[in-house]
């Protein structure tokens, strides 16, 4: 016998893993260069070298022993100290070390955050297009995952979906933005917005409802559009950072939990945080990247070949007759599949070797993502066949 909940979510299948996959195949018979893989977002530009400079002081400084070993549960106390300052900086807002909580990335503290969270009968809201793990996480925290649309064509927050979703069950309403898929960042005015509905909702139920700020492409913006830091609008608001998109350390591992002390019942949150993640094996984020990112945290990622590509994308698939929703942030363009059935176009994309990830699993059937955080050279070379495609 096994657990057939894990079994079911460990043998489900991932298109994305899939397409990745058949590319790296098809990659050694018709070679790399004739393949077009848009399915991963794995950072394509390299972390800043402050970042390589400080992991090799670290280890030629600091002993072996501390590098390497154990640090405190919620992470080492300079570094949160470290971060905490940071934070107070650039956002006008006190943070203390005591507000932060060391994990192994954006996932676990997403899953630490949502397993605090739930209650008996909670329900969690997710805005579609969603990054697909919020589903099996939110159920897997014991709660259930209730998809709310976002508004067509700007991708912004639907306030009506919102208010007719919101109940005296809504526990949280995760907000993720810079987006994963569609490149949206939400303005200070929506989120200004939902803030007042969440306010008077959690007023009339009786109890707080919390946004969950999933922010790993927070430093991953274009045109100089400002990313809301959303405590300072909303004081229920518990931070999922990583450093993984930012400074490009996504195998690293590293990100936190951030409850700041004007939350709601501000300190048990945290307890159950901290419980949340010992119950899924936490014990410390990697220490030697602790170090490094409490160092190297207010360096700001170069994301100019990343706007280059998002640029010549998003001009070469609308000139091709493609309707984009043009990103602000992050490193995905979200495309209106042609014909509407995402899979079956992604099926006829992948014959020509054009690998994308159509839109179901975001929630929002009829789209497709392209990650481009992919050299300049592979869009040029398949821009083409974007354009037999709609053809
Ligand atoms: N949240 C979103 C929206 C993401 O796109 C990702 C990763 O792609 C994560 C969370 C998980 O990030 P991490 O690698 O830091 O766990």
């Amino acid at each position: 016998m096994y657990n057939q909940k894990a079994y079911a979510l460990g043998s489900v299948r991932s298109y994305i893993r899939e397409v990745f996959e058949y590319g790296r195949q098809q990659a050694k018979l018709v070679g790399e260069e004739n393949v077009y893989d848009y399915s991963l977002g794995n950072p394509s530009i390299p972390a800043p070298e402050q970042v390589n400079e400080s992991l090799h002081r670290i280890l030629n400084t600091v002993s072996s022993i501390k590098v390497h070993g154990y640090t405190s549960g919620p992470g080492d106390d300079g570094i949160r100290e470290a971060v905490a300052a940071n934070l107070t900086e650039r956002f006008g807002k006190e943070i203390k070390p005591a507000n932060l909580f060391f994990t192994c990335g954006a996932a676990p503290a997403l899953m630490s955050a949502l397993t605090a969270l739930a209650c008996p009968g909670s329900e969690v809201i997710a805005i579609a297009p969603y990054f697909p793990e919020y589903k099996p996480f939110t159920e897997s925290a014991g709660s259930k995952f209730v998809s709310v649309m976002a508004r067509e064509p700007d991708f912004q927050l639907d306030l009506d979906a919102l208010a007719a979703a919101v109940n005296e069950h809504t526990q949280a309403v995760i907000i993720n933005s810079p987006n994963n898929p569609s490149g949206a960042v939400f303005s200070a005015e929506t989120l200004a917005a939902l803030a007042a509905l969440l306010t008077e909702r959690s007023e009339k139920y009786g109890h707080p409802i919390y946004i969950i700020a999933d922010e790993p492409y927070r430093e991953l913006v274009y045109d100089g559009v400002e990313v809301p830091f959303i405590p300072n609008i909303y004081k229920d608001t518990i931070v999922c950072y990583s450093w993984s998109k930012s400074l490009s350390l996504p195998g690293e591992r590293i990100g936190y939990v951030l409850v700041a002390d004007d939350v709601t019942d501000s300190k048990a949150v945290f307890a159950a945080v901290a419980g949340a993640a010992r119950s899924m094996g936490h014990v410390c984020a990697p220490s030697l990247i602790q170090r490094a990112v409490a160092e190297c945290c207010a360096i700001m990622p170069d994301v100019e070949a990343y706007d280059v590509n998002r640029n010549l994308l998003y001009n070469g698939l609308t000139a091709a007759g493609y309707e984009c929703v043009r990103p602000q942030g992050a490193f995905y363009l979200f495309v209106k599949a042609p014909g509407g059935d995402a899979l079956a176009f992604a099926e006829k994309a992948k014959l020509k070797n054009l690998l994308i990830v159509p839109s179901d699993g975001f929630g929002m059937p009829g789209w497709f993502r392209l990650s481009y955080c992919v050299s300049k050279e592979m869009i040029e070379r398949s821009l083409p066949v974007f354009a037999e495609l709609v053809g």
